[in-house]
């Protein structure tokens, strides 16, 4: 039913921008997809699903392929930094899929992109194309052009595209909501991320659980749960510091991180004397708005709403984001301005307390003193029904 001669371009093919080709082909709108990396890919980390994102799954029809390469956790742990006990578990068992209709999910980011990519080439309305950074845009009211670089360093010219209208799935560090909205760059929240990835081998067998677990410190936090079928364990360490002022994917220095971590529990310092080398991210979000379109030109996922990692939220936003986006698109018979805005008006004020939440999720996580103490009181003392209700406006998904 595409009533479209050009495709929807859609710059970046990470998770957003992947979903929403695969979204849009559901609908029978054809789109070409334009990523500036060599190849499709992701970082070698683990990332949380919600149900809210096996939802979207469903509809996609990837729960299946998905599931097969998921590990499903039995409860979300978090445990102080200081004493190393549980402070709060949320069971993820038999009563969290009552409630929810579906699982939490850990799985390796490539496993996932991987999914969407396969379901991608499949369709005959996606086309796939690397190498190409966008660099220029040009919305002409019936149509919308793409500048483009290409080369190693992007030293030449590459295609000039024509499509129907534009998605900037470019991440974070947008170019696309650059050109549409010229907002500067991302907030630098001061918190910085190590992640990495270790053989469950090398993980003391007594550390080895079947959850999503974490420590909570003062200023520090430190994930670990497992991924391929728990052959791999995912670690992401966190701490404050205000030496980085942007960054994004570089080397993170150990002696560092370890003075960081000086003061929490042994099993905490033990995980992390096992690794060697550690991936750093500087982290980022920005405030919430409510102009992410114009005309002919969106922005999803990451580009239009970028958000702290303290929910586990930012990639599967994305993929509610393409699904939305889609359905809008259906709707109004293919009028893009019309189902930009009414994609827009039905995400914001959504992400924006995921965005919001986020944050104040990293405040509890990295509480100290009596804030701490509090924090640790109110937590065990929560039911997991109450634990559910605490999440449903999230898990419960559009
Ligand atoms: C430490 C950490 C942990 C996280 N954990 C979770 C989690 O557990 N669960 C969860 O749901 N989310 C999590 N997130 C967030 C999640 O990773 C992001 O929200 C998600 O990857 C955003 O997807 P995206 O497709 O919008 O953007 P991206 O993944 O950033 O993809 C953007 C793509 O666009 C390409 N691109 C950029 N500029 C251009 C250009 N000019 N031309 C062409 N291509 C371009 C990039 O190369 C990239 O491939 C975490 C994030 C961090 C940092």
């Amino acid at each position: 039913m595409t009533n479209v001669d050009r495709p929807i371009l859609i710059v970046g093919g990470g998770i957003g921008g992947l979903a929403a080709a695969l979204a849009l082909a559901q609908k029978g709108f054809r789109s070409h997809v334009l990523e500036q990396a060599s190849e499709f890919k992701e970082i070698g980390a683990g990332i949380q699903l919600g149900p809210n994102v096996f939802k979207m799954f469903d509809i996609l029809g990837m729960t299946a392929a998905v599931s097969r390469l998921a590990t499903f956790p039995e409860n979300l742990v978090m445990m102080d930094c200081i004493t190393s006990e549980d402070v709060a578990r949320i069971p993820l068992g038999k009563e969290f899929r009552e409630r929810f209709r579906y699982p939490y999910a850990l799985i390796h980011r490539v496993d996932l992109l991987n999914v969407l990519l396969e379901a991608c080439r499949k369709s005959s309305l996606i086309g796939l194309e690397t190498s190409r950074k966008v660099t220029d845009i040009a919305d002409h009211g019936g149509h919308v052009l793409v500048s483009t670089k290409t080369g190693p360093a992007f030293e030449s010219d590459g295609p000039v595209y024509e499509g129907a209208a534009l998605i900037g799935a470019d991440g974070l560090w947008s170019t696309v909501r650059e050109w549409l909205i010229h907002d500067g760059k991302p907030r630098v929240s001061g918190h910085i991320a190590y992640r990495a990835v270790l053989p469950t081998e090398h993980v003391p067998e007594r550390l080895r659980r079947p959850d999503m677990a974490f420590w909570a410190g003062e200023k520090t936090h430190l994930v670990y749960y497992p991924i391929r079928s728990g052959m791999l364990t995912n670690l992401v360490a966190v701490f404050h510091s205000n030496r980085y002022e942007e960054g994004w994917d570089s080397y993170g220095d150990p002696a560092e991180l370890h003075e960081r971590f000086a003061g929490v529990c042994q099993d905490a310092k033990t995980l992390l004397s096992k690794i060697e080398t550690w991936r750093m991210w500087v982290l980022c979000d920005r405030e919430p708005i409510k102009n992410w379109t114009r005309g002919r030109v969106v922005l999803l996922g990451d580009a239009a709403h970028p958000m702290l990692q303290y929910l586990a939220q930012g990639g599967c936003m994305a993929v509610e984001d393409a699904l939305c986006l889609a359905d809008q698109l259906e709707k109004t018979g293919g009028d893009f301005p019309q189902s930009f805005q009414s994609y827009q008006q039905l995400r914001y004020l959504r992400t924006a307390r995921a965005q919001v939440t986020a944050r104040y999720y990293g405040d509890v996580y990295h509480a100290a003193g009596v804030v701490r103490e509090l924090r640790n009181q109110l937590l065990a003392g929560r039911s997991p029904q109450a634990a559910y209700e605490s999440m449903a406006w999230l898990y419960d998904g559009v």
